[in-house]
């Protein structure tokens, strides 16, 4: 088999949440190129339509499930439906997440809630879900969204429960690796920098400073090029990395 082979997907099913825009439609994408059957959940049923037409367009399939992945009956549900449409799940992206803007002081307990509830505990259900399956085949591929901001702190958007949130996404990508490797599942974390989408508000001028100027890239990321880091840890070109956090962001934790 060459290199190039073991980046491959073909025959392998996989499961993005959030897939229905940003960087979890780029992963979708990218994951149905590289020849995965591929399954998107969120919450909106109509921009899961939109993406599942958008993916036509280039010749893809998604199959689209509507779940709140904070709701554990959906979470159950969710993962039924991936593992009966695609035949399987080897692959998931637990990519869905949410962030508020606000200083420690000015958080309420609501804002916290829904971040650790969505970028937390709905990661380690839908782990845990998609795990069960994958510890009874012997075989599968979690990638994490993490996040720069679970290594270093934004200025001047202050995000603390955002930032907290994400370094749990890191440790807890490196917990779930050791316990599962035994089951033949490897458990990664993908670390974007800044990437465009509705979430990031990149023509903020009084942000231009530190996210784009103050860069050595001196730009924000297209979620396509995150995208690649995704496939690759989920591939069999990744087989000897587990716990690992990649870190795409155009350099910017380097100072
Ligand atoms: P978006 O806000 O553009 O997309 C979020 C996605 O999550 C949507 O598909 C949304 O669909 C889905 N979602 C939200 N809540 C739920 C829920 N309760 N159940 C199921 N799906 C849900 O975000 P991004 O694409 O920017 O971010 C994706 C991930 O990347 C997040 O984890 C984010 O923290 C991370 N990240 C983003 C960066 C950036 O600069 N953009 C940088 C670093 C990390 P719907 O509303 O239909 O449910």
């Amino acid at each position: 088999m060459s290199v190039l082979d073991t980046f491959k997907l073909n025959g392998r099913k996989a499961l993005v949440t959030g897939g229905n825009r940003g960087l979890g439609l780029a992963f979708a994408t990218a994951l149905a190129q590289a020849g995965a059957q591929v399954a998107i959940a969120a919450r909106d049923a109509e921009r899961n339509a939109l993406a599942v037409a958008e993916a036509a367009e280039q010749g893809l399939t998604f199959v689209p499930i509507t779940a709140d992945i904070t709701d554990d009956d959906d979470v159950t549900r969710m993962t039924a439906e991936a593992i009966a449409a695609l035949g399987g799940l080897d692959i998931l992206v637990n990519n869905a997440g949410t962030c508020f803007h606000n200083d420690s002081w000015h958080a309420t307990d609501d804002e916290w809630s829904q971040v650790f509830d969505l970028n937390v505990r709905a990661l380690w259900k839908c782990s845990l879900a998609a795990g069960s399956h994958m510890t009874d085949a012997g075989f599968g591929s979690i990638v994490n969204i993490g996040s720069i901001s679970g290594l270093i702190i934004n200025r001047p958007q202050w995000q603390h429960a955002y930032n907290a949130s994400k370094a749990a996404v890191h440790h807890l990508t490196k917990s779930l690796a050791a316990e599962w490797a035994p089951a033949g599942i490897r458990v990664n974390a993908v670390a974007p920098g800044y990437v465009k989408t509705e979430m990031a508000p990149v023509d903020r001028p009084d942000l231009r400073r530190f996210w784009i100027e103050d860069a050595p890239q001196q730009r924000y990321a297209l979620p396509e090029e995150i995208a690649p880091a995704v496939v690759f840890l989920a591939s069999d070109a990744a087989s000897f990395i587990t716990g690992s956090v990649v870190v795409a962001d155009g350099g910017y934790t380097v100072y």
